[in-house]
């Protein structure tokens, strides 16, 4: 990028290369000086994980290069560890400054750096899941049970187990849907345990007898632990932003995205108190408001000016295999090859591929 033609550009620092994250720094990279600021060098479309466990190839369009929808902006592998009111202090150190920031650091999990890491990493799951004659899996939320549709489906014969704590798998959407996911993954011989947990601490490398709290005993030459994955928000407990998140560590936003009370800090994605489900057609919603915004405030646009948004009622589907799913609306529950139809097939991939401005479809020469 020629600093010339940065010159009067305003200073954005987007945190978290997420969902959110990478749709607000495509959006504005050729109307400010960007920089992203990530723990990996890629975006990863979460819901496409599960597909790409089984068939690994799927991970080549589903795990994205920052640098490739960027190319005008600059990118920060690095974790944000403090914020000052003009700058973002990384790991390794280095300060950036910012006129303007957005924080979008949704859910924090461990995954490996680099893109070539994270593809090894689908290859040696696809491996364990094909030599494994038993697979058990921990956790009954969308992970879980997205994971074992792609594994009933793609690998038949195999014996899945998936244990879930709570009274009904999906706890986050109605009983409905789970009754129906439930009935679909009983009819591919998954055996579902709901109400026990496995006993996290008696797992070790190499173990195939797994303990549950209901004293049962589940044999198992693998296992992959499903459960939730943690707000990214613990790191900003010590900053100047520990008074904005809420009592379960979200960040209180106002109905522009703003951080409540900051005037050229953003909050979008998982990360915000807003009232609706947490969903990544949302935060994509949220990054093209703060966007929007950002925008309007960096031509000196009057703040009274700035879109609102308005929170969305309930849309979810969780996937079963490749060719079915379960939906939720607001009013209605549907399952089989209709929703199927709409999420399984390629899940939302190419869609949001195009979005972030790349091809749908990767065409190899
Ligand atoms: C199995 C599964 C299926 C799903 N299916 C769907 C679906 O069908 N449709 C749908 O709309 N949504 C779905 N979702 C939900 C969706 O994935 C989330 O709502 C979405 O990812 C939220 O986006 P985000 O940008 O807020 O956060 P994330 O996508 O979680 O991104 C956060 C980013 O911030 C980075 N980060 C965190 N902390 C720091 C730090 N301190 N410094 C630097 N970087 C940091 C992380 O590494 C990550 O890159 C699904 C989720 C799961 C797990």
């Amino acid at each position: 990028m020629a600093t010339q033609e940065l010159a009067g550009k305003r200073r954005v620092v987007v945190i978290g290369g997420g969902v959110a994250g990478s749709l607000v720094a495509k959006s504005l990279q050729f109307h400010a000086d960007v920089t992203l600021i990530d723990s990996k060098e890629y975006f990863e479309i979460p819901w496409a994980s599960l597909r790409a466990m089984v068939e690994p190839p799927f991970a080549e369009r589903s795990v994205i290069n920052h640098r490739d929808y960027l190319p005008n902006g600059r990118v920060i592998v690095s974790n944000a560890i403090d914020i000052t009111e003009t700058e973002v202090l990384t790991e390794e150190g280095r300060l950036i400054a910012y006129d303007f920031l957005v924080i979008a650091t949704g859910h924090k999990y461990p995954v490996p750096k680099t893109r070539a890491q994270r593809l090894d990493q689908y290859q040696a799951d696809q491996e364990k899941i094909k030599s494994a004659h038993s697979i058990l899996i921990v956790g009954g939320g969308p992970t879980g049970v997205e994971l074992a549709g792609e594994i009933a489906v793609d690998f038949l014969g195999k014996q899945v187990t998936l244990v879930h704590d709570g009274p009904r798998l999906i706890e986050f959407i109605g009983p409905k849907a789970a009754n129906k996911t439930l009935e679909w993954l009983k009819k591919r011989h998954v055996e579902v345990k709901l109400e026990q947990s496995v006993n996290l601490n008696s797992i070790s490398d190499g173990s195939k007898v797994f303990q549950t709290s209901a004293g049962e005993s589940i044999e198992a030459d693998c296992y992959f632990l499903c459960t939730g994955r943690p707000l990214g928000s613990a790191w900003l407990r010590e900053t100047l932003l520990k008074s904005n998140l809420d009592i379960d560590g979200r960040l209180m936003v106002d109905e522009n995205l703003r951080v409540k009370g900051r005037k050229n800090i953003f909050a979008i994605g998982d990360i915000t108190d807003i009232r609706e489900i947490k969903q990544g057609y949302l935060a994509k919603k949220h990054a093209l408001v703060a966007a929007a915004n950002l925008k309007l405030l960096m031509m000196g646009g009057q703040e009274s000016k700035m879109a609102a948004y308005k929170p969305h009622s309930i849309k979810v589907f969780v996937s079963l295999g490749r060719t079915d799913a379960v939906a939720q609306f607001p009013f209605t529950t549907i399952s089989g090859i209709v929703p199927g139809m709409i999420k399984s097939r390629d899940l939302f991939v190419g869609k949001t591929r195009k979005q972030l401005g790349l091809e749908p479809h990767i065409v190899h020469a």
